[in-house]
């Protein structure tokens, strides 16, 4: 699988660098974990051909992991793509989503495809014949508990765990992306076996990531949604040299290939 960032800032807006949006390929069709600001621009630079994006996947609908959905729609429809799209949100929210879009002046009838909201899926999927997707919930909205009730809106954010199955069956590539969390023990888990780990470094602490990855052998550690006032430098020299961790920081435009 082919996996490329193509928004790695944290919720702060910065310079050059849009919000998160993981692109993840197989055999050609590919699908997006969360699009927030400036996403759209970023796989428009990076010349992805719109029409291998099958499916996205939104972790949760703060602004940094979501707002960047309308645009796209928009600049497919202006591609004038045909294929279908399906974008799966937490259940709560996907009424909400469907009548706000119309308020962007997207409306379906205008559009030469099909786009439709699906809950995200709470057992593990198949999302392609090679690539099988478990979604797990994870407390970095528990924040909000008290007002969830009033609102009628999810307290869960969600993150992904993504296995390839190679084609004559024989080996699988594991990989992990956080999306926000409130603490590692929620993510660990599944840190057995991965060949990369993507995780957030916005909620938690570098030094909290470094100790619980050193008690696995992750070959690929990137860390992702940094703070751009947080200097990390001096905890991934640490790491590199005391665990001998291949870690580092994500940015716009990075490919790694599984
Ligand atoms: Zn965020």
């Amino acid at each position: 699988m082919k996996i490329t960032i193509f928004g790695s800032a944290s919720g702060i807006p910065e310079k050059g660098r849009a919000q998160t949006c993981i692109g993840l390929e197989s055999n050609g069709r590919m699908i997006l974990l969360d699009i927030g600001e400036g996403a759209t621009s970023s796989i428009y630079a990076d010349g992805v051909e719109l029409d291998k994006i099958e499916k996205v996947f939104i972790s949760h609908t703060h602004a940094d992991h979501f707002i960047g959905l309308p645009r796209l729609l928009q600049f497919m429809k202006w591609k004038k793509r045909k294929k279908p799209l399906e974008i799966y949100l937490p259940s709560k929210h996907i009424d909400a989503v469907e009548k706000f879009l119309p308020f962007l002046y997207i409306f379906r009838e205008r559009f030469d495809f099909e786009y439709k909201f699906l809950p995200l899926p709470k057992d593990e999927i198949f999302i392609f014949e090679s690539l099988k997707m478990k979604i797990f919930p994870t407390q970095h909205l528990k924040k909000y508990q008290k007002f969830a009730e009033t609102y009628g809106v999810e307290t869960n954010s969600y993150g992904f765990l993504i296995e390839e199955i190679s084609n004559d069956g024989t080996g699988a590539k594991k990989f992990l992306f956080s999306s926000d969390i409130y603490s590692v023990d929620e993510v660990k888990n599944y840190f057995e076996g991965l060949d990369l780990l993507l995780i957030e470094c916005a909620h938690i602490e570098i030094e909290d990531i470094i100790d619980a990855v050193s008690d696995f052998e992750i070959p690929k550690i990137i860390l992702t949604h940094v703070a751009p006032e947080k200097d990390l430098t001096t905890m991934l020299d640490y790491a590199r040299m005391k665990f001998d961790m291949n870690i580092e920081l994500a940015c716009d435009g990075m490919k790694i290939e599984l």
